[in-house]
């Protein structure tokens, strides 16, 4: 029953499968296998020629050896054209593999005819010949050409078959119908072996097709992804991944790509949310992971990443990242904005606020003492009236400066109002913050200021100072220091008061 599904499949095979798609490939392993066709010929035929040497004519014999040695270079040329054909002329190299099957086939059929006429031993010869026919088909068959098959049995079996059947004994005629019986069901494997290793192919070929055309729809969404086994190896990467990291898929396949690109800057490494996908099956998104390219650089990433179940069972994880280093700036541009007074570049005030309560807090808690200077520049109203509010505006930042390079990392500057600034010194006693404010008004005092071009002008400023006490709220410590500016003003500007 199988037997003649399997006929039905020759005529079925033409219409069922896509060959034309699998046709190219198969042309060029026809023609990588040119050398090992020779070379079955070549072996076969000196078998075959030892074999007939006493039994067959001399004429014919010679006759058989050029025919062979013909068919041979033949193919020997089609594998130098093979070797010469680009993708285009493939087409037209395929009749010429045609032609040299056929040709082939006519002188393995004729080596039949003669063993059949002259060997007395007839079986023997006969077997010699089915089993060197056969090794020989199935290589040529064993290609997917198209009608290759045909071109090379049909006229192999075309002299025998013809000299079976013209003979008169029954005996003969059954050898000519053994050995088309035979001949079919060579061509029925052959051909089912065939359709099997086709549909191999074109499955293997919808596989890559279908792992590109993902590869194409997930880069499309400008997002790198990229999954990883249980072991952190890779397995697959968009072009987007490829593009943003600077690996190529090729290049980090199989190696532990995520221990490649993972910067943990401070955070712990065992807390890496990639690694709690593969390995403990979480999924979890973070917005302050760091990737480093193939070049080293390290750039900021959002990342989500999901494990991969296959039966209850992580088998890996994807891991989704988008390279978010322009976010990042444009959010640090933002903060510091609304952080910072726009003139000066110092804090503004809204962020003065907040760290005086966060700086006072802390200073409660450690029973430690923080300092606060009021800065207030004298006459500045005059300042705008004889030089211009440009020539204002440069005196507030260059003040802003001399400030700001005068106090220590850890102190924080801002501009409090119109020309006023303000400095906290967390942990500064009354001394020392009174020394500081002193020096910055002697430097301010002694330190000419361009307005102009040929133009400078000395510039003065009062200063409050005032220490936190223990539980002195932060409304409290503002009155304070106030009152010492104040008290500054008063006694004759030009001074720090406590
Ligand atoms: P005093 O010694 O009493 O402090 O005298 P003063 O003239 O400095 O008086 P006051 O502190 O009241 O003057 C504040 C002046 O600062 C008023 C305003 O024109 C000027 N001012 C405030 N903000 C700015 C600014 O952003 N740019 C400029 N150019 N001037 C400003
Ligand atoms: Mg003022
Ligand atoms: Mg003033």
């Amino acid at each position: 029953m199988q037997f003649f599904k399997s006929i039905l499949n020759i005529f079925k095979y033409n219409f069922n499968l896509d060959y034309k798609a699998i046709e190219l490939d198969q042309l060029l392993a026809a023609g990588e296998k040119l050398p090992v066709i020779i070379f079955m010929n070549m072996f076969i035929g000196t078998i075959s020629i030892i074999m007939i040497w006493s039994s067959v004519p001399y004429r014919f014999l010679f006759g058989w050896v050029v025919l062979l040695i013909l068919s041979l270079l033949l193919r020997f040329l089609l594998y130098l054209t093979y070797k010469k054909s680009s993708i285009e002329t493939i087409g037209q190299w395929n009749i010429y593999f045609l032609a040299t099957s056929f040709f082939s086939g006519i002188t393995w059929g004729l080596i039949g005819l003669i063993i059949e006429i002259y060997l007395a031993e007839a079986h023997q010869g006969f077997e010699v010949f089915i089993l060197g026919a056969m090794a020989v088909g199935s290589i040529v068959t064993a290609t997917f050409i198209r009608w290759n098959y045909l071109a090379f049995m049909i006229p192999m079996l075309l002299f025998p078959t013809v000299y079976y059947f013209l003979q008169s004994d029954p005996y003969h005629h059954f050898m000519g119908v053994m050995i088309l019986f035979f001949m079919l069901v060579l061509s029925v494997s052959s051909i089912n072996f065939r359709n099997i290793q086709a549909e191999k192919l074109i499955s293997f070929k919808h596989l890559s097709n279908s792992k590109q055309r993902l590869k194409d729809i997930t880069s499309s969404m400008g997002e790198g992804i990229f999954v990883i086994d249980k072991e952190g190896n890779l397995e697959f990467m968009n072009a987007e991944a490829e593009h943003i990291l600077g690996w190529s898929f090729e290049e980090a396949k199989n190696t532990n790509l995520h221990n490649l690109i993972h910067i943990h800057l401070d955070e712990d490494a065992s807390e890496c949310i990639v690694k709690k996908a593969y390995q403990e099956g979480e999924k979890n998104h973070s917005e302050d992971d760091f990737f480093q390219r193939k070049n080293g650089e390290i750039f900021p990433v959002s990342i989500t990443a999901a494990p991969i179940n296959v039966n209850h069972d992580t088998s890996g994880a994807v891991v989704i990242f988008r390279d978010i280093t322009e976010r990042k700036a444009l959010e640090k541009q933002l903060s510091d904005l609304a952080l910072h007074d726009k003139l000066t570049g110092l804090y503004n005030r809204g962020s003065f606020d907040e760290k005086l309560d966060y700086e006072l807090s802390r200073a409660h808690r450690y029973h430690r003492n923080l300092s606060l200077l009021m800065f207030d520049i004298d006459f500045f109203k005059k300042v705008n009236d004889t030089y211009g509010h440009q020539a204002g505006d440069d005196v507030l930042k260059e003040i802003a400066h001399i400030i700001k390079r005068s106090v220590r990392g850890s102190d924080y500057a801002a501009r409090f109002g119109g020309e006023e600034f303000m400095v906290i010194l967390p942990e500064t006693e009354s001394t020392k913050a009174f020394e500081l404010a002193e020096r910055i008004r002697k430097t301010l005092e002694a330190e000419p200021i361009q307005i102009a071009e040929n133009e400078t002008i000395h510039v003065t400023t009062s200063i409050g100072v005032a220490t936190s006490t223990k539980g002195i709220t932060a409304k409290k410590l503002m009155l304070s220091v106030d009152r010492a500016l104040y008290k500054a003003k008063n006694s004759g500007r030009n001074r720090v008061c406590m």
